[in-house]
């Protein structure tokens, strides 16, 4: 393999990016414009080309999956895994795990063997460090403060970095402090420690960061539009003196806001290296025209923008479809209909297929749809619904019901929430089960019910054992006079379980919207007793796992899809409420912050761009979700997209489509001239390229200037090229006028 081999197949733009010299270099362009391709060529063409070792070389991915494949096709580009030993390719936490590990000698008193808490580890600890500190967790619940802490240490702010003007803020300043605490004393690192951890050790010991700097002279970052300011940090520390930053992004797929990520880091990139080499691309070699087009209709309308033309030479693919369902159901069968007939015809396989929502509840009604249907799926990024822990908390809830001497659900929820019953109580309650010869749960109500003198508790113990046990007694006294669904709602009522999830967070209130999904699916079995639903969910539950590499349709949320492609996809609830989701609706609507609405846009962007060939967007006229059902409007994106890229739509035969378009633009309007943001020129300068004006372009070479349109800082400009290619709309920055003299 030579070098010339690695720029075969290449555009000229992206072996200008692959062969770039040395120096700071952005790389900034659409999705599908080949970003990743030529970060992935770019290091096998230092490696091939420029003998660079790859030890020398650090590629950061925003997934694990994603770094897998990349190296996969290096070593493919190269054709011998043996000239990448050593290539460090990872996610930013991944490769900050391995330099904290090396490095322990230098951070005490964390030791190479530190754990690194998962999110389940962060509330104990969480939830531990509120008790010594006396806190009432309801007020200051876990899950809140993991954000904070998570939000602050992302920023690199340490407990002495946050104010503590207030009562509230040194609240959470001694939390911040006291959590951090007990993670040093376990040995333990959080997510965001592994980031925050490395760049200070980078600050407080400037030989080490030599080294690193040294040790990798060639730093490449993929989607660099989704860095928080740690990341930002980081990246900055280890190029301060080679500089060999060789990043690639677009600003229009930000979609972490939510986990701190800054698309502004772009602009902050060119400013903190001024000397920047910026690389445009232009052609989009994933997706054919009419799916750009649906693209650009929907994120051309965020402000604040550079307008970029998205371009295909594949002007030939199948139309796009946008089909109203009834419901969810509908919606999903749909689906599983278009992809018998596109496999039957001989056209697709199964695993060419992909379906995304915007809030894993979604994924409810879909994965029941596939189960009925015999097809086996994927399911990316979450756990399966019925896999969920608040779904099989609630589930076991009712288990305990049906049958009281299941020892798993009473263990699963005698202190859930938690009512005061200890490990210990509940081992002494298990061993005096046993003396008596009846289970746990039959005890626990021989307890309540007959009072015995000789039962082995202590008073306090003893007190909430026979509250719960009261509980218990008065869910089977009802048991069989009420329907599932409301059983359900007594249960979580009498428990106050939601409240119990519901700490403020968006992770608490996604869990919360999951209860009330199931709560959905129970409403579903009126007439019908507790035992038949209990049956009909466990088989779900239990077919539920299913081998991840056979060839299967893909069911992910549109935040997971990032980087990806597929050949056919399906966007499900493209509804107001679901997508744009109904919180950055509450945002615009309370405080005329429109940022999340911008994000929502950008999200289905992202989605759109994942389709090579057939794109499906689908709404429903009446969703259950969260256990609501409630008729939706079609989400106010769909109104953006040009009605020449449907080949079917739905939208189009709905008579209010357009009056609700004006209403929808109104509104958004009004949102986005409403949000406090600098003030951006109106004054439009005025067109560079006159008509008539003899230009030149890269690739169609010379042509002629037919008219030309300015707008803001983009000036768009028509040339008709006479060697066969036509009139093209270009933008001003790709063309140069010719000198006629
Ligand atoms: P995203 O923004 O969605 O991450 P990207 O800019 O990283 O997109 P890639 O994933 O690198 O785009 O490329 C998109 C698709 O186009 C890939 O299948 C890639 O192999 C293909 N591709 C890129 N450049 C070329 C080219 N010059 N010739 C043929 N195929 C190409
Ligand atoms: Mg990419």
């Amino acid at each position: 393999m030579t070098s010339s081999d690695i720029l075969a197949g290449l555009n000229e733009q992206q072996v200008e990016a692959v062969t770039a010299g040395e120096g700071p270099v952005l790389v900034l362009a659409g999705p599908g414009s080949g970003k990743t391709r030529v970060l992935t060529h770019r290091i096998a063409y230092l490696i091939e080309k420029h003998g660079v070792r790859p030890w020398h070389i650090m590629a950061v991915t925003f997934t694990n999956k994603a770094a897998r494949e990349m190296e996969n096709r290096i070593v493919g580009l190269l054709g011998d895994s043996g000239k990448i030993d050593g290539l460090s390719i990872g996610t930013f936490h991944a490769t900050c795990a391995r330099i904290l590990r090396r490095e322990a000698d230098f951070t005490p008193p964390f030791s190479s063997s530190y754990t690194i808490f998962d999110t389940a580890d962060q509330l104990a600890a969480m939830k531990r460090a509120l008790a010594d500190l006396n806190l009432d967790p309801k007020k200051n619940t876990p899950n809140s403060m993991l954000s904070r802490v998570s939000a602050v240490k992302n920023e690199l702010l340490g407990p002495g970095d946050v104010a503590a003007n207030d009562y509230r803020a040194e609240i959470f300043q001694r939390v911040y402090e006291h959590y951090n605490s007990l993670l040093r004393a376990s040995n333990a690192r959080d997510f965001d420690d592994l980031l925050m951890h490395t760049v200070l050790l980078f600050r407080n010991h400037p030989d080490v960061l030599e080294r690193y700097q040294r040790r990798y002279p060639f730093i490449l970052v993929d989607e660099f539009q989704d860095t928080n300011i740690a990341q930002y940090t980081l990246v900055g520390q280890l190029v301060a003196h080679h500089r060999n930053l060789f990043a690639v992004g677009d600003p229009d797929q930000s979609i972490y806001a939510f986990r701190g990520a800054d698309h502004r880091n772009v602009q902050r990139f060119r400013q903190d290296f001024p000397d920047t080499q910026t690389i445009l691309l232009e052609q989009n070699y994933r997706s054919h025209q009419a799916i750009l087009d649906a693209a650009m209709g929907v994120i051309d309308r965020n402000p604040g923008r550079i307008r970029k033309q998205l371009f295909s030479k594949d002007t030939e693919g199948p139309l796009l479809v946008l089909k109203e369902a009834y419901n969810e159901d509908n919606e999903a069968q749909f689906i599983i209909d278009t992809i018998i007939d596109l496999t039957n015809r001989g056209e697709y396989g199964m695993g060419d297929f992909a379906i995304m929502y915007r809030t894993n509840a979604q994924s409810r009604a879909l994965e029941e749809a596939f189960l009925r249907a015999g097809i086996p799926y994927r399911l990316v990024g979450a756990t399966r619904f019925y896999a969920r822990r608040e779904v099989k908390d609630v589930l076991a809830f009712l288990r305990l019901i049906h049958n009281p001497s299941d020892i798993v659900s009473l263990q699963r929820v005698i202190n859930l929430p938690p009512r005061g019953i200890g490990q210990k109580t509940q081992q002494t309650l298990d061993a005096w089960a046993q003396e008596l010869d009846v289970t746990s749960g039959e005890a626990l109500l021989y307890l309540l019910d007959e009072d015995p003198e000789d039962a082995p508790f202590s008073g306090r113990s003893r007190s909430t054992l026979a509250r719960f046990a009261e509980l218990l007694r008065s869910w089977l006294e009802q048991r069989d006079t009420l329907t599932p669904v409301e059983l359900l709602s007594l249960v979580l009522e009498d428990t106050a379980y939601l409240n119990y999830l519901d700490d403020g967070s968006a992770d608490g209130q996604s869990r919360v919207e999951n209860v009330l999904e199931l709560r959905g699916v129970a409403s579903g079995y009126d007439g019908l007793d507790l035992t038949t639903f209990l049956e009909e969910v466990s088989l779900v539950a239990d077919t539920d796992t299913r081998d991840d590499d056979t060839q299967a349709p893909t069911l992910l949320t549109l935040h997971s899809a990032k980087g990806l492609e597929f050949p056919v996809v399906f966007i499900t609830g493209l509804e107001e409420g679901v997508l744009p989701h109904s919180r950055s609706i509450e945002a615009v609507e309370e405080s005329a912050d429109s940022s999340a609405i911008q994000e929502e846009r950008r999200l289905l962007y992202v989605g759109i761009t994942r389709t090579e060939q057939r794109l499906y967007m689908l709404y429903t006229f009446r969703r259950s979700l969260y256990g609501y059902s409630d008729t939706n409007r079609p989400s106010r994106f769909l109104y953006d997209i040009p009605e020449s890229v449907f080949e079917y739509s739905d939208l189009r035969q709905r008579g209010q489509a357009t009056t609700d378009a004006r209403a929808y633009r109104e509104m958004t309007t009004w949102a986005q001239t409403t949000t406090p943001r600098p003030p951006r020129s109106s004054k439009t300068k005025p067109a560079r390229f006159k008509a008539g004006t003899v230009v030149w372009h890269k690739k169609y070479g010379e042509g002629v200037v037919v008219g030309s349109r300015a707008r803001g800082d983009i000036e768009e400009v028509n040339v008709l090229f006479p060697g066969g290619s036509g009139e093209k709309t270009i933008m001003a920055d790709f063309l140069k006028p010719v000198d006629q003299d």
